[in-house]
């Protein structure tokens, strides 16, 4: 233990710095490791170093490359052979999975202590593979949480800059890189440097939702945000009508700073219906005395069979969320409000070997929302049981060059993965989103293809020319730029 300003934190001393390169009797269809390094990972046992390839997968499952990953607490060492950085692979299609046959990826899970913390300005300097989950325990207690998370605590620092991650505050506060102050980065002619606003400002921008091709970010220096207590303020609202529901969220943006809503997308046209959850931190006096404790997570044991999660069992499942999401009004736990799917870790191994891919596009606001309706109803044309469906609102575009939120209603479906069809019906989507001026997200994508990608984006020519001033050969390079951005496999 260490202590910062008045907070403690964990840190890890140099004798138990470890390089270690997963073997290659790892079995190759595992799952490579996907949580927070443990303490018996970090041991000096267990630091040998070994050479071998291993499979690598994207959230979703369905994504994987063959590959070496190299971890260690060392991330400046490793980071001159790496030809990509990974944190905890939370994206779900192919963004962190090096280029196939191209190199090894470094795993930034070992590197993750607290560097240096202010407790007056609240600004934090970590290394890139802390987690939130291990932030948000060093720090709630002490009155600060991340000024933007994603919905899992389950993510890098690193993975959080280069895909620019957006929370259930963005129409009010951004994405998480209006939040940070500089990087220490790793680029791809070898030099270390640190990027800003106001230092080699374009790199820095680009690496925002840059999805980790502009160089290997070692270090994070981000503005922590006050909160008056550690719990949260919710009220939760149902309806029966969308339209009702979407002007709704609209105006719960305007006034509360988290909002989010659940659409069933499973119901028969006429019978739709959601819920609308609207939160902000709760003031001391209305707070329980008690800190929340950490919620006790389950784990999904072995991979469910294929068919397990259907359009029959999401309808089941949808029922008996509406049922336990009534309206109401009061406090509630942090992680349930920022990450109810966390409570169960390894979830994605219930859609089975095949995997699930999960979509996410913007549809810039219009009236009433009734693009979203028209695209329930290409999903229901289209034969898709999206068995989540999860709606926010964004707020205005920020500075990353190639960050995904502009103003719009953001949509995020999981799918069972079908082959061919789930192509076809992905192509299907981005003609729609296309036509409707949308714009789908990198870190959740697996399957569009490189022209409507670019179509989608009139921004990727001046990002790609910032990359390419700092990486001519784009040494740098992962499946993902292969697929959409014409590097070389
Ligand atoms: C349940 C769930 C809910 C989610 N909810 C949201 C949400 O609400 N909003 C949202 O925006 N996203 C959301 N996501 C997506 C997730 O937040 C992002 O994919 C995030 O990048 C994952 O972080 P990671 O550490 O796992 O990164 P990885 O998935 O390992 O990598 C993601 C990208 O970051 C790059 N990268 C990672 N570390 C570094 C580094 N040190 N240097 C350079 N590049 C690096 C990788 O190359 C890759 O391109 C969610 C994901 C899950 C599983």
């Amino acid at each position: 233990m260490r202590k910062i300003g008045k907070i403690e934190v964990e840190t890890m001393s140099e004798e138990h710095e470890v390089e270690l390169v997963p073997d290659s009797h790892a079995a190759s269809t595992a799952p490579t490791e996907n949580t927070a390094a443990t303490d018996a990972e970090r041991s000096t046992e267990d630091a040998v170093p070994r050479t071998g390839q291993r499979s690598l997968l994207g959230w979703g499952r369905v994504a994987h490359v063959f590959a070496r990953e190299l971890c260690s607490e060392n991330l400046e060492e490793i980071s001159k052979q790496a030809v990509l950085s990974r944190g905890l692979g939370r994206s779900y299609g192919d963004a962190s999975l090096p280029a196939p046959e191209f190199g090894p990826a470094l795993s930034t899970r070992f590197a993750d202590r607290i560097l240096d913390f202010d407790s007056e300005t609240g600004v934090l300097r970590a290394e890139a593979g802390l987690s939130l989950r291990d932030l948000l325990h060093s720090f709630l207690s002490s009155g600060f949480f991340v000024p933007v998370t994603p919905g899992t605590q389950f993510a890098t620092l690193g993975g959080c800059v280069a895909s620019d991650v957006h929370g259930k505050n963005h129409h009010r506060d951004g994405s998480f890189g209006e939040h940070l102050r500089s990087l220490k980065m790793r680029v791809a002619d070898g030099r270390i440097l640190v990027c800003s606003p106001d230092h080699e400002a374009e790199l820095f921008y680009a690496t925002l939702g840059g999805m980790g091709l502009t160089g290997h970010i070692l270090e994070v220096e981000l503005q922590m945000a006050r909160v008056p207590s550690p719990w949260i303020w919710q009220k939760v609202k149902h309806f029966d009508n969308l339209e009702s529901l979407f002007v709704a969220l609209r105006s719960g943006s305007a006034k509360w700073p988290f909002s989010v809503a659940w659409i069933d997308g499973l119901t028969a046209p006429g019978r739709e219906h959601g819920i609308l959850m609207l939160g902000r931190w709760a003031e001391a006096d209305e707070a329980p005395r008690k800190f929340p404790k950490p919620r006790k997570a389950r784990t999904v044991p072995f991979d469910a069979p294929s068919w397990f999660l259907n359009g029959l069992t999401g309808r089941i499942h949808n029922r008996l969320h509406s049922w336990t999401h009534r309206n109401s009004v009061g406090i509630e736990h942090p992680e349930t409000f920022f990450y109810p799917l966390d409570h169960v870790r390894d979830w994605n191994r219930l859609y089975g070997k095949r995997g699930f891919i999960q979509y996410q596009c913007i549809l810039p606001h219009e009236e009433e929302g009734y693009a979203v309706l028209r695209f329930l109803d290409l999903l229901r044309k289209l034969g898709a049981d999206p068995l989540l469906c999860v709606l926010k609102d964004f707020g205005a575009q920020g500075k990353g060059m190639l960050s995904f939120p502009k103003p719009g209603f953001t949509l995020c479906i999981d799918l069972p993965y079908r082959g061919d069809r789930t192509q076809n019906l992905v192509d299907q989507l981005n003609e729609f989103v296309l036509a409707e001026e949308g714009r789908i997200y990198l870190a959740k994508d697996l399957h569009t293809r490189a022209e409507h990608f670019f179509a989608m984006e009139p921004r990727f020519e001046a990002w790609n020319e910032v990359r390419r001033r700092w990486d001519p050969q784009a040494s740098i390079r992962s499946a993902l730029s292969v697929r959409l951005f014409g590097d070389d496999a």
